[in-house]
């Protein structure tokens, strides 16, 4: 169970401001989707819903829970990248695991829990391959596996499939709306795409040089001038 609160978010680097005072909530199980172009302050945006980046003013709150007062340990958040992050000298298994051994959890829970993502996402076969041995697609499984182990109360996704063809694009999308329907968890997902937006929002949210533009459901926004 989370929602997600953004109350006057204000950043700036230096004294230049890139996201000027942004309000928004997410509901508990929504798929949000934050789309708008290149430096409008997407990442900078999903960056502070992680806890990674100083807020310059307002607050963010998960869970009625002030992002930034929590320590690393204590934000049920996990973030999946658009170049996967993968460690190249680990297996897919020990990729998964690695989060769950940092934190010390007791063997027969990690080799539960990567088990059990790797039955959700399909890589039941390829466990014990290095992410050399892997086609785009699978890398990014293997990347949504390593934060499917966490069971993360929010899923922060930044532009996850940019690196893909269109057609494994495509088939993506529909993986990850399938991975929302069976976790239920909360997701935000930034991407430059307004297809992606379209095709995988619940909420869409668009920015626009570092403010709020727009913000609805799909069919809201697409009967809207
Ligand atoms: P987007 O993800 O939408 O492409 P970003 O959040 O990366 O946008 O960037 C928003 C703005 O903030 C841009 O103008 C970018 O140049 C600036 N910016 C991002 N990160 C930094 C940084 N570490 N230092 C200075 N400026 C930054
Ligand atoms: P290591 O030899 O360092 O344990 P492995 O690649 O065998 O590396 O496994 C890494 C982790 O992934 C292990 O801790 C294990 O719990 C889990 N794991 C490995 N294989 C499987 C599997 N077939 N099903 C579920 N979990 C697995």
């Amino acid at each position: 169970m989370a929602d997600i609160e953004l109350s006057s978010v204000r950043k700036s680097y230096g004294n230049l401001e890139v996201i000027h005072g942004i309000d928004a909530h997410i509901k508990d199980g929504e798929f949000a989707v934050l789309v708008g172009p290149s430096g409008c302050g997407k990442s900078t945006l999903l960056r502070m819903l992680a806890g990674l980046e100083d807020i310059s003013g307002g607050s963010v709150s998960i869970s009625g829970k002030i992002v930034n007062d929590l320590r690393p340990k204590e934000r049920n958040i996990a973030m999946v990248f658009q170049n996967y992050a993968l460690y190249p000298h680990m297996t897919v298994a020990e990729n998964m695991a690695f989060s769950l051994k940092l934190s010390k959890a007791p063997k027969e829970e990690i080799t539960q829990k990567v088990g059990r993502a790797a039955d959700i996402l399909g890589l039941g076969a390829l466990l014990e391959r290095f992410p050399r041995q892997l086609s785009g697609g699978q890398r990014q499984r293997v990347a949504m596996g390593r934060a499917i182990v966490r069971d993360p109360d929010v899923f922060l996704f930044d532009e996850p499939l940019s690196n893909l063809d269109a057609k494994l694009r495509v088939q993506m999308r529909t993986e990850i709306k399938a991975l929302h329907q069976k976790l239920q968890s909360t997701i935000v997902y930034v991407t430059h795409d307004q297809i992606e937006a379209m095709t995988m929002a619940d909420k869409i949210i668009v920015l626009k040089d570092g403010e709020i533009s727009q913000t609805g459901t799909p069919l809201e926004l697409y009967d809207s001038p």
